[in-house]
This record gives structure tokens, C-alpha cells and sequence, in this order.
């Protein structure tokens, strides 16, 4: 009997850190043998934490809400009685398609052996013995993969141009500054499979020519961290990093880089800013990082879940993964289900899944069982989809249509009680702060916006504000520097666009 218990930051927060003493003292005391319990990452159930999956004769259970008494009972009952027993969690991972999350929820993450025994490190043996770094990004291209940070760009062709600039030195990037509200998507693959992201920052390392990687993580991730740089120090212990990786001519290495919590080091250039000791702004493009990026060289930057992909892709083929997805976005997305839905946590679905499979079907629907009203996708960039928007396939372009985007991943619920115009003051409230000052349009026009949203969400506007937020909101995306800035008024331009209503009792009866 194996049980393993969650422990990423949210179960720890939720008390997993007890609930395992008392699994590993009962067992202890009871002289039971053949149990072994171990750690692991989040399995995604983030509304039930802290959790436990124990594997009996090769069937898998999750328990939720474990705490003292559950966790003494299944010891009790479950493992010595074999008696069936409350607290175990209904299988939400139907619709699910984990490749992202393959490993968080089942390894544990602070062990080296545990990833090499679910052929960790073997697409990093194949790339260095068998294929040229041209074939590996061709191998990429194949794949059709994009980034998961939220521009969708397709991974081969940026590393391609990567591998194109010449120069005696390039380095790997791989962004873990998340930071929109209610994300938490990289964190949770960070604490529970970082080898994952070595070898793929190794891999990328080797198809583009660099010899070093940075990671940038926000200093808010301590979790993360710890279990990152134990990662890469067992790496380079087992000859993984470093010099000659695996006897080849290889050598490649990376280093941990903090970030301090800005938003907008989420910003390819800002965050190459940050870590040459700058000040996070980002600087207009071309040049792109491929040619020009950090210490003025050629850099590639992916994202955690991007890069999490990468190993897979190795090793199941590009065309394996090109038949998961719809016809231009594949693969899968992960997504951080937030808000008033039932079953808050870490999904992962196949692109090309509806948002009602994922709020109603994963995500079990509206807390209290009150109406779904919108969810907002792509975070305060992004915009907030209605009922009718339900059946859209989630996909890079089908969410554009709808006026939002795909985003990181953050994916908030909202149901009938909740107020649009307050839930677009929200947004504006998180971009003011985390503006980085360098350009008018964003710098006072994003304050200016959240102005107007407070004098109509506490009853002091006119109906010359409605018209006021549009135009400002038209003029902030024509002319703000970066993304952060132009994508600021989405919020506000969608909840104008859908909830129109809203916004005009707000002005009319003054509340
Ligand atoms: Fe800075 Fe905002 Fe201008 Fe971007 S748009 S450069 S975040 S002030």
C-alpha cells in the first residue's frame, strides 16, 4: 500500500503537514508493514484539501478533507480493516487530460529517482544521442505547440529564431513570474514536478545553442523554490547539468533568479530587465530577445507550463501531440478554476474543451447552486464571458472571438450576486497598482479608469461617465508601451459590452 499525500502549498496551508504525521505514527505504532507514505504535489482537488491518494492492490483512491480523525481512520479502517469508508472524493478527473500535470499528484517531487522512474530525463538522452538540435525544433514546429504564458506564439519558431542569431553566448529563460489574480498554475508544477522543467530548459538549451538558464520566480514562491533548487542540485549531482551532460559535449547549467512580486516582470523584457539589476520595465520590440535579449544576447523565454511540455512531446513524438487539440491550438491547458464554482483547484483539459464541461462538469457549477452569471479568462487582460459564451471551445482564437483570451490560465467564476462594474473595478484596481509607471497612457489613464469605475460602483456618476470609460478605455489600448498597458481596459470594455445594464442602474438609481 502506497499513500501519498499532497503537499504543495495548499494543503500544507490546510494542515497535510499533520494530517501525514499521524498517517506515518499510526502506521508506525501498529507495526502495519508494507505501508509507505510519502509526499507529492497538488493533485488538483485545492476545494477539499489537505488530501490523500492511497494505491491498494493497484486501485487508486483520493480522500478529501483529511484531517486527524479521517487520517487515523483510513489507517484503522481503510488500510488494516479493509472496511469502505467516508471522505473519498467523486472522480472529477473525467474530463480531465493531464500531460502538463502528468506527474503533480503522483511523484514525489523532492526525489530525482521518483521522476527517472516515470522515464524522467529519457527525452534528454534522446535529444543528446539522437537528434541534432535542427530536429529537435523541427520536432517542436511539428508539435504545433504555443505558449502557455498567454501570447500563444508557437514554440519551435521561437527558438528557431533563438537558434538563428549567432553569437558566442545565449541563454534559456524560463518565466515563473505568475502573477494574475488567482493563478497558480506554475507554482503548483513547480512544487510538484520541477525535473520536468530542468529538462526541458536543458533541452531547449541544447536546440538553441545556450549553455545557461535562468529561472525567474517571483521570492512569494518559497515553496517553489526550495523544491526547484533541490532539483537542479540533484541534476547536476547525477551529471545532469554541468559539464559533458550524460558523457555527451553538452554542457549546460541554471541558476534560480528572484523575482521582487512585480506584475509586470510577467513582461519578457521587463523580467531581462529585473534580472540584470534593472528596473522591471519592459522596452518597445524589435529587438525581440531571440536576437537581443539578456546581457544584450540572444535569449529564449517560455513559461513553466510551456516548458513542462517539452519532455512529452520528446518522447510520445510531435504528432502524438498534434492529434490532442483542435486544429490550431493543441495539446492541453492548464487552468487555476477560481471563484463561486464548486470545485475550486488545478484542471487540466484538452484544448478544444467547452467552458461548460469545465465549470459544470469538472468544476461541479455554482456554489449554493445560484445562477452562473460570467467568468473571466486571461486574467486582467482578458475579458468575461456570459452564459451564451458557454459552449465556445476553449482555444487560443475561438476565446478571442468571444472578446477575451486564453491567458496563463486563471479561469474566475462569478454567479448571479456578483457586480460586473465592481469586478471590472477590481481588475483596474490590480493594474493601477502594478503599473510600472514608465508611459502616460498606462501610468494616469489606468487611474483615471478606475476613478470613473468608483464613482459608478458607489452611486456618484452621470451617464457622460459611461461614455468617458470608453473613450479613455480606447485611448489607454492605442497607446500604452506594452502589453500590461494596451490590454488594461479589457475588463471594462467587456463588462461595458455584455453588462451594459449594469452599469447604467448603477448611474440611474445612484447605488
Ligand atoms: Fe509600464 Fe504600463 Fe507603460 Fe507597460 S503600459 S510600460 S506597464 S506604464
Amino acid at each position: 500500500v502506497i499513500i501519498k499525500v499532497a503537499m504543495a502549498t495548499c494543503s500544507i496551508a490546510a494542515g497535510a503537514k499533520e494530517v501525514m504525521d499521524v498517517l506515518t505514527e499510526s502506521i508506525s505504532r501498529k507495526g502495519i508493514k508494507n505501508v509507505i507514505v510519502e509526499k507529492t504535489g497538488c493533485m488538483g482537488y485545492c476545494y477539499a484539501e489537505p488530501t490523500i491518494k492511497v494505491i491498494k492492490a493497484g486501485e487508486e483512491v483520493v480522500f478529501g478533507n483529511v484531517d486527524k480523525h479521517l487520517a487515523k481512520n483510513i489507517v484503522d479502517e481503510y488500510i488494516e480493516n479493509k472496511s469502505e469508508i467516508e471522505g473519498v472524493l467523486t472522480d472529477k478527473d473525467n474530463k480531465q487530460m493531464k500531460i502538463v500535470l502528468r506527474n503533480c499528484g503522483s511523484i514525489d517531487p523532492e526525489s530525482i529517482n521518483d521522476y527517472i522512474c516515470v522515464d524522467g530525463y529519457e527525452a534528454l538522452g534522446k535529444v543528446l544521442f539522437d537528434l541534432d538540435p535542427d530536429k529537435v525544433i523541427e520536432e517542436i514546429k511539428k508539435s504545433g505547440l504555443r505558449g502557455r504564458g498567454g501570447g500563444g506564439f508557437p514554440t519551435g519558431v521561437k527558438w528557431e529564431y533563438a537558434r538563428k542569431s549567432k553569437s558566442d553566448k545565449k541563454y534559456v529563460i524560463c518565466n515563473a513570474d505568475e502573477g494574475d489574480p488567482g493563478a497558480f498554475m506554475d507554482r503548483s508544477i513547480l512544487e510538484g514536478d520541477p525535473h520536468s522543467i530542468v529538462e526541458a530548459m536543458i533541452i531547449c538549451g541544447y536546440a538553441i545553442g545556450a549553455d545557461e538558464g535562468k529561472v525567474y520566480i517571483r521570492a512569494e514562491y518559497p515553496l517553489a523554490i526550495k523544491r526547484l533548487q533541490k532539483a537542479i542540485d540533484d541534476a547536476r549531482e547525477y551529471g545532469l547539468l554541468g559539464k559533458n551532460i550524460m558523457g555527451s559535449e553538452f554542457d549546460f547549467d541554471i541558476e534560480i533568479k528572484y523575482g521582487a512580486g512585480a506584475f509586470v516582470c510577467g513582461e519578457e523584457t521587463a523580467l531581462i530587465h529585473s534580472i540584470e539589476g534593472e528596473r522591471g520595465e519592459p522596452t518597445t520590440k524589435p529587438p525581440f530577445p531571440a536576437e537581443s535579449g539578456l546581457w544584450g544576447k540572444p535569449t529564449n523565454v517560455n513559461n513553466v507550463e510551456t516548458f513542462a511540455n517539452i519532455p512529452v512531446i520528446i518522447l510520445n513524438g510531435s504528432d502524438w501531440f498534434n492529434k490532442i487539440g483542435t486544429e490550431r491550438s493543441k495539446g492541453t491547458k492548464v487552468f487555476a478554476l477560481a471563484g463561486k464554482v464548486k470545485n475550486v483547484g488545478l484542471i487540466e483539459v484538452a484544448m478544444g474543451t467547452t467552458l461548460r464541461e469545465v465549470i459544470f462538469d469538472i468544476g461541479g457549477g455554482i456554489v449554493g447552486d445560484k445562477k452562473f452569471k460570467a467568468v473571466q479568462t486571461g486574467g486582467p487582460s482578458g475579458g468575461c464571458l456570459t452564459e451564451n459564451d458557454l459552449d465556445t471551445p476553449i482555444d487560443f482564437e475561438s476565446l478571442v472571438s468571444r472578446g477575451s483570451m486564453m491567458g496563463s490560465g486563471g479561469m474566475i467564476v462569478m454567479d448571479e450576486e456578483d457586480c460586473m462594474p465592481s469586478v471590472a473595478k477590481f481588475y483596474l484596481e490590480f493594474i493601477q497598482d502594478e503599473s510600472c509607471g514608465k508611459c502616460t497612457p498606462c501610468r494616469i489613464g489606468t487611474k483615471r479608469l478606475w476613478e470613473v469605475l468608483e464613482k459608478i460602483t458607489t452611486g456618484k456618476s452621470t451617464i457622460e461617465d459611461l461614455e468617458q470609460l470608453k473613450v479613455l478605455s480606447e485611448v489607454i489600448k492605442d497607446t500604452a508601451l506594452c502589453g500590461l498597458g494596451q490590454t488594461a481596459p479589457n475588463p471594462v470594455l467587456s463588462t461595458l459590452n455584455t453588462f451594459l445594464d449594469e452599469y447604467e442602474d448603477h448611474v440611474k438609481y445612484g447605488k
